[in-house]
């Protein structure tokens, strides 16, 4: 488990549902997407109709479900929570299709990893309001169609791209949700420290989210560890240097990093020059699988203009060596 992981696995369902902002004024950041949707909703509350059909993407941890509570607040709606990989046969679908209510949210993150059948049922639910339940097998069977009361799909994906065209078409509404500002999410920290009761000043919590990976969910994360050793080892109040003395103890450095991405770059530097070097030579050197080391280090090390990846191999930029306190060797001269 690593605490920079910006997927849910593993933590506390309760205190991530206790930070959660319950409305578009407590959402911090995303402006443009806020004052869109803001628009969309208002404009079918007025209309006294239901919301169009929402597609919401984005990296973990960014507050897609986040949103999609706050549009059944503010739509003043009951929400359905589910998954692609939860709807295994179109049947499972249809279940909940068929159970919902008028203007009922239904919330289906990871929509990409639905199945074939099931997302086809999806088409025609969305578009008509319809869906086709077959009934018996083979020759025999026969589609019942069923109408279904109107109901808002919002939908969640970490890529968009990854969505058959057909599936995207079909949302009214489409948001991106973008990595956060150190500056916003230093407002996300002080506003969970609030709600936990922790004293906290503005270094602080600057420290914790500049080390927060531009993910709110791993800074609420962090900011919990710092609580625990700013209670065990002070007296309670987070500080600039409580909050680094307890990251150092989780081994997150200053720019969010790691043991396993320091790895990556520490390899990278000490015995490769920087670079070019293949991806599986590196790997071995690190220690992990090929896999890890390019799923989970390498995507935020690009991100943070540390690594690149070239045709030629894994090259480590200037910054990487100035991160890590190093002097790349002299290019040979001609
Ligand atoms: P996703 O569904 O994109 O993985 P979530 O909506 O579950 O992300 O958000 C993860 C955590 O981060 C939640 O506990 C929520 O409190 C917090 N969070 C996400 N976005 C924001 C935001 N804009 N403002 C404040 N807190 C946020």
């Amino acid at each position: 488990e690593r605490i920079v992981d910006a997927s849910a696995e593993g933590d506390d369902q309760a205190v991530e549902a206790a930070l959660r902002p319950k409305d578009l004024a407590e959402f911090v950041g995303q402006e443009k997407v806020r004052q869109q949707l803001d628009l969309v909703l208002k404009a079918a509350r007025q209309r006294g109709a239901t919301a169009d059909h929402v597609l919401l993407s984005g990296a973990p941890g960014l507050g897609k479900t986040t949103l999609s509570m706050i549009i059944a607040a503010e739509m003043n709606a009951p929400i359905r929570i589910t998954s692609g990989p939860a709807i295994q046969h179109a049947g499972d679908l249809a279940a909940i299709l068929s159970s919902l209510q008028e203007g009922e949210i239904l919330f289906l993150d990871e929509i990409h990893r639905m199945s074939r059948p099931a997302e086809e049922m999806l088409y025609m639910a969305m578009e008509d309001f319809r869906v086709d339940v077959i009934v018996g097998k083979g020759p025999g069977a026969t589609a019942i169609p069923l109408d279904l009361p109107p109901f808002t799909l919002v939908g969640a994906t970490t890529r968009a791209g990854l969505l058959p065209p057909p599936l995207r078409d079909r949302f009214g509404f489409t948001a991106h949700m973008e990595f956060y500002e150190p500056h916003e999410l230093e407002r996300v920290v002080c506003r969970s420290a609030g709600l936990l009761d922790v004293a906290i000043d503005p270094a602080g919590a600057a420290e914790i989210a500049g080390r927060s990976r531009g993910t709110p969910r791993i800074s609420n994360r962090l900011l919990r560890r710092v609580r625990d050793y700013a209670q065990v080892r002070a007296d309670g109040a987070i500080t600039r240097e409580i909050a680094a003395a307890a990251l150092g103890v989780y081994e997150v450095d200053s720019r969010g990093l790691d043991r396993l991405d320091r790895a990556v770059l520490t390899s990278l530097l000490k015995l490769f020059g920087g670079g070019p070097v293949g991806l599986s030579t590196l790997a071995v050197a690190v220690g992990e699988e090929r896999e890890t080391v390019e799923e989970v280090a390498e995507p935020f090390l690009v991100r943070e203009g540390l690594l690149a990846r070239t045709p030629r191999g894994r090259v480590a930029t200037p910054a990487a060596w100035d991160h890590l306190g190093m002097v790349p060797p002299q290019a040979a001269g001609p």
